[in-house]
């Protein structure tokens, strides 16, 4: 599979810690000479630029945290004049305040060329019809993969989100071969293809899915591989981070190269801030090495993962992140102990029988109560074998075995799931103050 950028992508990892030694040092010096947060953040921690010599040093910078961004909307974290600033992108903030990201020309054209050496490592070559249903506007999926997918040639089709029958639609007349969407939009394409009569196998031409912006489980790849007869590959993104391009998978889908020449990455522990071994699971830090606008040091991702720096067969020295278990805030703590969604999915989707739709809510009463719901797919819920109850015995049972409690189970009809055209709304969490599912 050809490389779009092979000599750095080659680099041998000596030379991959030299050079982030050398743009490490610089970025920090940048960084505490332009932004006032740093310089005040550097004095409170009693550490000066001139410290930071080496890679060993990087543990005496202070942490970013995303709070950091929101404290200082809109332009507080800014190096440079906003005149120099050719694009804001920014979350929505239905959270919170939102965060803003800003981006320089030289920023712009950084984040459009990781962008198209992630499509290229995952298989998306200039020949593909690349279908882009990530949203365009503030968020940065949709730009993101746009640009990316242009500087490799592609055939871009801006869709953009939403609109599902046209989407298919289009899918089938343009002979899409790559599709870039959300894990469960992919499995809602699937299922709404299905009953629009269009089979993936005979009707559509997909090969290759970009999947982002979503935690999803080696479960839910299987599913998606097989019902839309294409390869998913896991890219890795932040807004925070330029956007989508961050790390992808290769070939080989054993993990996720993310680029060396641009991100310093680092696992901690997320209690102590102590910095972990490669192999170590950890929350996962990023320092942007040559970023202008906004050089982040150290942000504190929450993302929860296993840095490995061992040869990959595709020939990439570049180190990878194993499959991310979680983020740290999406993770429930119910009754005392630690569920992720994406364990509960694991369990659904090896169960045959369940469909790939899912709802978990955690209520509390006097203690906590964890429900999860689950439609059955429709050649189960019609099959006169299917006895419901002692399914739902069957579905309890197994994901007591892997969360170490109990969930209420409750079986549903194919179709009773609301289906969402963006990021679905897996885990209702009641207990929280504003009652919103995430
Ligand atoms: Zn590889």
């Amino acid at each position: 599979m050809p490389m779009f950028s092979p000599e750095i992508e080659t680099l041998k990892p000596d030379a991959i810690r030299e050079y982030q030694e050398e743009r490490f040092v610089k970025v920090v010096k940048y960084a505490y000479e332009r932004i006032p947060m740093y310089r005040r953040r550097f004095r409170e921690n009693n550490v000066s630029p001139d410290d930071i010599k080496r890679l060993e040093d990087v543990p005496k910078v202070p942490f970013t945290y995303k709070d950091d961004l929101r404290e200082h909307y809109p332009y507080g974290i800014l190096a440079v004049p906003v005149a120099e600033i050719v694009r804001f992108h920014s979350s929505s903030g239905t959270t919170g305040t939102p965060t803003v990201v800003s981006y320089t020309r030289g920023d712009m054209k950084v984040w459009t060329t990781l962008m198209a050496r992630a499509l290229a490592t995952a298989g998306v070559t200039s020949e593909d019809i690349l279908q882009n249903t990530y949203g365009y506007g503030l968020f940065t999926g949709g730009l993101g993969y746009h640009y990316g997918a242009e500087a490799l040639g592609c055939s871009v089709v801006p869709i953009g989100s939403g609109n599902t029958k046209r989407q298919l639609e289009i899918m089938k007349d343009f002979k899409t071969t790559v599709l870039c969407c959300t894990p469960s939009y992919a499995t809602y394409l699937a299922e709404a293809a299905r009953e629009a009569g269009i089979d993936p196998v005979r009707d559509l031409s997909l090969r290759i899915a970009m999947f982002g912006a979503e935690p999803w489980s080696e479960e839910q790849r299987k599913h998606i591989e097989m019902n839309l007869d294409l390869k998913a590959m896991d890219c890795y993104g932040m807004s925070e981070l330029y956007g989508p391009g961050v790390a992808v998978e290769c070939e080989c889908q054993n993990g996720l190269h993310v680029w060396g020449d641009e991100f310093y990455v680092e696992t901690i522990d997320p209690d102590t801030g102590e910095v972990l071994e490669p192999g170590e699971k950890g929350e996962m830090v990023i320092t942007m090495l040559n970023r202008e606008a906004m050089p982040l040091l150290r942000y504190r991702t929450r993302d929860i993962c296993v840095i490995n720096w061992d040869e990959c067969p595709c020939g990439r020295s570049h180190p990878r992140i194993m499959r991310l278990a979680g983020r740290s805030d999406d993770m429930l703590i119910v009754g005392g102990v630690n569920v992720f969604p994406s364990q509960i999915e694991s369990v659904l989707f090896d169960i045959p029988g369940i469909a790939p739709q899912y709802q978990i809510i955690v209520d509390r009463d006097i203690l906590d109560r964890l429900y999860v719901k689950a439609e059955i797919d429709p050649e189960m819920w019609g099959s006169s074998a299917f006895d419901k109850d002692s399914f739902t015995g069957k579905v309890a049972e197994n994901l007591r075995s892997i969360l170490t409690i109990r969930a209420r189970v409750e079986l549903l009809a194919p179709g009773t799931i609301e289906r969402t055209e963006g990021k679905a709304k897996r885990v209702i969490d009641l207990r929280k103050d504003t009652g919103l599912a995430r």
